[in-house]
């Protein structure tokens, strides 16, 4: 196999899955765990802060790891935690919807003592219905979706692929919902290059029910620039900057619109939930799509670090546990 002219390795039992944030299982001390199935993934993110894809100048190669590998160091590290509401969250340093063998990850990830919650960082394009259900049938609890534009021709330009279809990825949300896999959606807000799409992007999670009342439907990240990742040629946004032009865009809105996003629950799911989330803001609303940020870096999806609130939608946001 190869990619992009570069050969794919398959990782397997014989080497130590822990230790690495390659690939394999991350700890960083909460009660999430990242779980690194592969380096492969099929777009060519203008942004991506791991420089993945086929148009990547700066990896030789790729790799998968093994399905019973991931499990097995899985099981062990949940075993070590000593409690029973781990969150496996399946991400990577390419999207882990292009491991082969995604629906036995899931499900023996479920499987596990100890794990009450599996997660999935994805830009959805590589499944299709058929494997959406499969995935909720394992026991997928939510998937993290990346789109930064709901213009189709924007949406293919910052992707890196002329074949990415963003209709496509939000038919596939709805199928998700449906199926019973919960959803967040994370735009990347790139300055000068996507601005007007932020309140699009949010407008229809919440007229779509992305987040279930359960988890806030929006989470919009920062553009960072990662020095080993894909560059995008401006000047990226300041913490100031971006606080204040979130506030600007929440103070422009009718009050009845604000009003309307001030009724919902996500208040009441911003102060709950097992997190040891800190710094919380709310910096916009669209209709019940409450931004908030809390920085921290990010494994993947836009050199950028993730803006989050409510239940640990994000590896690193879990609920630390202080007595390990
Ligand atoms: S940001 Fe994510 S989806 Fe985009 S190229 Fe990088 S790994 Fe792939």
């Amino acid at each position: 196999m190869a990619m992009g002219g570069r050969p794919i390795y398959t990782v397997g039992p014989g080497v130590p899955q822990v230790g690495t944030l390659a690939f394999g299982v991350v700890d960083r001390g909460t009660n999430v765990l990242e779980v690194r199935p592969t380096s492969v993934c099929a777009l060519s993110c203008v942004f991506c802060s791991v420089n993945a894809g086929p148009q990547s100048r700066a990896r030789w190669a790729e790799y998968v790891v093994e399905v019973e590998a991931l499990l097995s160091a899985l099981e062990e590290v949940v075993r070590f935690k000593k409690t029973d509401d781990v969150e496996v969250h399946i991400d990577g340093m390419g999207d882990p919807g292009a491991h082969p063998q995604l629906v036995e990850l899931v499900e023996g990830a479920k499987a596990i003592r100890g794990v009450a919650v599996v997660s999935m960082q994805t830009r959805l394009y590589m499944l299709n219905e058929g494997r959406i259900r499969r995935l909720a049938v394992a026991g997928l609890d939510r998937f993290n979706v990346s789109i930064d534009a709901l213009d189709p021709a924007l949406a293919r330009k910052r992707a890196g692929a002329g074949w990415y279809d963003v209709e496509r990825v939000l038919q596939l949300v709805k199928t998700a919902l449906e199926a019973g896999i919960n959803v967040v959606i994370s735009p990347v807000w790139v300055p000068g290059l996507n601005d007007e799409e932020m309140p699009k992007i949010a407008k229809w999670a919440v007229e779509n029910g992305v987040g279930k009342g359960v988890y806030t439907p929006v989470l919009i990240q920062k553009y960072i620039p990662h020095k080993r990742g894909r560059r995008v040629n401006m000047q990226p946004m300041s913490w100031g900057e971006f606080w204040s032009r979130l506030k600007r865009r929440r103070s422009s809105e009718s009050p009845s619109y604000r009003g309307r996003a001030n009724t919902t629950s996500t208040r009441r799911r911003s102060s709950r939930g097992p997190t040891g989330w800190g710094r919380t803001w709310r910096s916009r609303s669209w209709r019940g799509a409450s931004l908030k940020g809390r920085c921290w870096g990010s494994p993947c999806r836009g050199g950028a670090r993730r803006f989050g609130t409510g239940q640990s939608p994000w590896p690193t946001a879990g609920r630390r546990l202080t007595a390990l």
